[in-house]
């Protein structure tokens, strides 16, 4: 089976800053993968990078079996195009701890927004479809509300409705809890576990160990660029075996 994502030895720097130092994991299919550590660790970049937003600099990432950012052709590969990224990136929802949503649209429209102006879908179809999402996301009579007279856990739930409009093989998650009143972070993990069950693949960048525990497939935690340590969640949050994996997680849970 193709792994969705595949990292064998990344390393990402900006300038002299060395941020990824070698990253090797495997997401497979329908998994839930939970990445865990300290600010600066690099999880965000890690995401960057497999989203198009970063170019590695040495290494190698797969999404789906393609390679992130080239073409292969014989033992050649030649960068891909804006054009030929944009395509790729279609493919892939991310969600962030700012929720992003565009201000000057109602909840409805910003669901909206992408599969009309990156696909051309007719205005009907991606209205249907974004209704059935928002209904998902438990938002249904939210649909004319404008992201200001929402609150932080709706807007989220609005910009995970947003991002699976565009019908996405893989959902980055980042930190999407983080910037929510503790009341209201419930509702979007629940909507991220209704996501986990019906198999969709996902990594979740994630302080909320209970989510990590009860929802996740694999958690990895990643210190100063590399992976420090990787498995079960059970296994690592119970059991962790690494002084730094021990030392982070006395501090989080
Ligand atoms: P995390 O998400 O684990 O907190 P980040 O991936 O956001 O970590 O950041 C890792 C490090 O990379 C930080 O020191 C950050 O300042 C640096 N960094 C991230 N993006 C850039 C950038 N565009 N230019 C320079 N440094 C960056
Ligand atoms: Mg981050």
């Amino acid at each position: 089976m193709t792994a969705m994502v595949k990292a064998e030895g990344v390393h990402k720097s900006f300038g002299p800053a060395h941020i990824l130092k070698g990253i090797d994991l495997e997401v497979a299919p329908r998994e839930v993968f939970c990445l865990i550590g300290p600010s600066g660790s690099g999880k965000s970049t890690f995401l960057r990078c497999i989203n198009h937003l970063e170019q590695i600099n040495a290494g190698r990432l797969y999404v789906d079996g393609d390679l992130v950012g080239y073409r292969q052709k014989g033992d050649k590969l030649y960068e891909l195009k804006d054009s030929e990224v944009a395509l790729k990136r279609r493919d892939i929802g991310m969600v962030f701890q700012r929720f992003n949503l565009f201000p000057h649209m109602t909840a409805i429209e910003n669901v909206m927004e992408a599969p009309v102006q990156v696909k051309g879908e007719a205005k009907a179809v991606a209205r249907a479809r974004a209704e059935r999402l928002l209904d998902r996301v438990g938002l249904s009579d939210k649909a004319r509300n404008y992201p200001s007279q929402l609150s932080g856990g709706q807007q989220q739930r609005v910009a995970i409705a947003r991002a699976l409009a565009m019908e996405p093989k893989l959902m980055l998650f980042d930190e999407p809890t983080s910037a929510l009143d503790p009341e209201l972070v419930g509702d979007v993990l629940d909507v991220m576990r209704g996501l986990a069950e019906e198999g969709m693949t996902m990594i979740v960048v994630t302080h909320e160990m209970g989510f990590a525990r009860e929802v996740g497939d694999a958690l990895v935690f990643m210190d100063d660029g590399v992976v420090v340590e990787s498995g079960h969640p059970r296994d690592v949050l119970t059991n962790p075996q690494h002084d730094r994996t021990k030392s982070f997680l006395s501090k989080v849970l």
